[in-house]
């Protein structure tokens, strides 16, 4: 069988051996309901317990219940559940403000707000995906109920100054809230600072189970639950405990603090070698992003004059997985709404591509990479009715 080379990390990774390990005796030994009375099942609290301070370890929150206040790290199904968790918590206000470069997670539910009457301000981003912070200064007002802003944006890797955002938020008075997938286990995150109400993460994404993720609600920031049901996470999340998902997210963070300098060292190195070998050997190609603010392990690239899917195709013929700058809506091949805010010409939004690395990558790889990919442009530029030699 051809070896697959996997090169769509943003998308998912795989769970790391180390994490599969410490989640598996939690499927047919101590697979015990955590609520219960006997110990069999009333044991695997405590590992609960553990796995939250492992969390709570990576971010720099309090993983402790203290004074009659639960603690920062509340588990959910995921990075979605816990950026509409946070987007349904906020005060009596009628304005949102988030980015137009967000996760369909928070923009589809800001949609949903849009329609029962909240007014909805996106923020606008340059060419570069950089945030104009001007319009964000004039839009964050005494109206605003909640900011949201992403930690790292999930196709071209932009991190963004999310602490300069909280603080216009907070000095009107709003929450502010961060979708942190993209960026917890690949950039240091600290919340010690006290400056983010809510961030959400997710397991899948730093060599986690899929199914789980953490909405960390800062101490004494006022939460409505999204999921009402029986007592769980101190009644802040209704449904029995994920448990073996819980105990491998904990893991998963416990490494990623352990790895993280020498991981975004070994990333940005394979990131760089891929992104020159690309530029060096294919003419009219552009790095998409901001140079100085960006995921170790994020490439977006356009080639222009021909579609992003096809390349995506003939990469797979070889066993390598991608992923496109464009979404396919009924039928319909339009790029991405990042591209577009981005104003990437047409030409070149289509022939995109994100190459999202992980730790289990290797330079080899890359290689390989680096190997088919000029003779799969030259042959699909060959048959482009776009593409004219310059
Ligand atoms: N937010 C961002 C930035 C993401 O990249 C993703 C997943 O791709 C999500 C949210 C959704 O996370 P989940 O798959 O855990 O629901």
């Amino acid at each position: 069988m051809k070896k697959t080379i996997y090169f769509d990390n943003n998308a998912t990774t795989q769970v790391d051996p180390e994490v599969f390990e410490a989640m598996k005796p939690f499927f047919c030994e101590r697979y015990g309901n955590a609520s219960s009375i006997h110990s069999f099942g009333g044991s695997v609290m405590a590992e609960i317990e553990e796995a939250r301070r492992q969390v709570a370890g990576l971010i720099g929150a309090d993983f402790r219940d203290k004074d009659n206040c639960a603690s920062e790290i509340l588990f959910t199904s995921g990075g979605t559940e816990s950026d509409n968790a946070a987007l349904a918590a906020q005060p009596e206000r009628k304005k949102i403000v988030t980015t137009c470069v967000e996760h369909p997670a928070i923009l589809t539910t800001v949609r949903e707000y849009a329609r029962a009457g909240y007014e909805v301000k996106l923020i606008p981003v340059d060419g570069s995906g950089r945030l104009d912070w001007a319009f964000a200064e004039k839009e964050i007002d005494g109206n605003t109920a909640i900011v949201s802003c992403m930690w790292a944006n999930n196709e071209i890797g932009n991190v963004y100054d999310v602490k300069r955002m909280a603080r216009l938020a907070h000095q009107q008075g709003a929450l502010f809230h961060t979708d942190a997938v993209q960026a917890v286990g690949k950039v240091p995150v600290d919340l010690s600072d006290g400056e983010i109400d809510f961030l959400s993460l997710s397991g899948h994404k730093l060599h986690g189970a899929k199914g789980i993720g953490v909405l960390y609600i800062r101490r004494g920031v006022r939460f409505k639950p999204l999921i009402t049901g029986g007592h769980q996470e101190r009644g802040r999340r209704g449904g029995t405990e994920n448990v073996p998902a819980i105990i491998a997210l904990g893991k998963a963070c416990e490494i990623a603090r352990r790895d993280m300098a020498e991981e975004i060292a070994s990333l940005s190195a394979l990131r760089d070698k891929l992104e020159s070998g690309i530029v060096q050997s294919i003419p009219r190609v552009h790095v998409n992003g901001d140079p100085d603010s960006r995921l170790p392990n994020t490439s977006s690239v356009s080639f222009e004059c021909i579609e992003g899917e096809a390349i995506l195709s003939m990469l797979n013929c070889y066993g390598i997985c991608a992923s496109s700058g464009s979404a396919c809506t009924t039928g319909s091949l339009e790029p991405s709404h990042v591209l577009r805010a981005m104003g990437v010409p047409y030409t070149s939004a289509h022939g995109t591509i994100r190459v999202s690395l992980s730790k289990f990558n290797t330079a080899e790889e890359v290689e390989k990479v680096l190997e088919v990919l000029p003779d799969i442009i030259r042959t699909l530029r060959s048959i482009s009715p776009f593409w004219e030699e310059k």
